[in-house]
């Protein structure tokens, strides 16, 4: 029996990105939909203080509002300097909700006199799942590097041009999403909370 699941998200990729990973672990088990299939449904208010708080709110939210188990994601760039910041406010860094460019550029100027070995960064992602039933759970992954002194790069978005992953000659924004999702913080919350998703919808019935 195919169960459905809903992730909270209007972005095509991290649905077929999603899909790829449930079905190479339970092929047919999961018909996977995205917020396009409910365009009334409005967003929610990203006001927790924690990654945790905004990925199980956004994830409880949706499943109460559609009756589906759902799964929601929330992520962002922690730069150790800036004591983890800008953190949950990544999408609105400098102002504005997801200007890119501003946001970059707010970091490069924050980090403009600090040397290469104190440009530690990492993104943050939770992935958490709520069931209609209440049941929750959640997985955090990280993906580790250090900010570059100009952006590089067209790929990705937001501030993959200024993040050089630990181990690569290349930032995030020159990499394919192959290969970044197969190291990114998304990539791997996604594939650790996978299995429990199955299970749990499974022991749904
Ligand atoms: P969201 O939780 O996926 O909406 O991400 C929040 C913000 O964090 C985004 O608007 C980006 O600024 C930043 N961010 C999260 N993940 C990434 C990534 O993989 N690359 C670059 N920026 C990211």
């Amino acid at each position: 029996m195919s169960h459905t699941l809903l992730l909270a998200t209007r972005n095509k990729g991290k649905i077929e990105e999603f899909r790829r990973i449930l079905e190479a672990i339970a092929p047919g088990a999961i018909n996977l939909v995205g917020l396009d299939q409910f365009p009334d449904l409005a967003d929610v208010i990203e006001d927790g203080a924690t990654f945790e708080e905004n990925a199980l709110k956004k994830a409880r939210e949706m499943s109460m509002a559609t009756g589906l188990p759902a799964i929601a994601d929330d992520s962002g760039l922690c730069v150790d300097h800036l004591n983890g910041d800008p953190g949950i406010f990544s999408a609105r860094w400098a102002g504005s909700h997801g200007d890119d460019a501003a946001n970059t550029e707010k970091v490069l100027q924050q980090l403009r006199n600090i040397p290469d070995e104190k440009r530690g960064a990492h993104f943050t992602c939770v992935a958490a799942l709520y069931l209609p039933d209440g049941r929750s759970h959640w997985e955090e992954a990280e993906f580790h590097g250090s900010i570059l002194r100009a952006p590089v790069g067209e790929f990705g978005f937001g501030y993959d041009p200024i993040f050089l992953p630990h181990g690569f000659a290349q930032s995030s924004a020159q990499m394919s999403a192959e290969t970044k999702d197969a190291i990114s913080h998304r990539g791997k919350s996604l594939r650790a909370i996978a299995p429990h998703v199955i299970t749990l919808l499974e022991n749904l019935g």
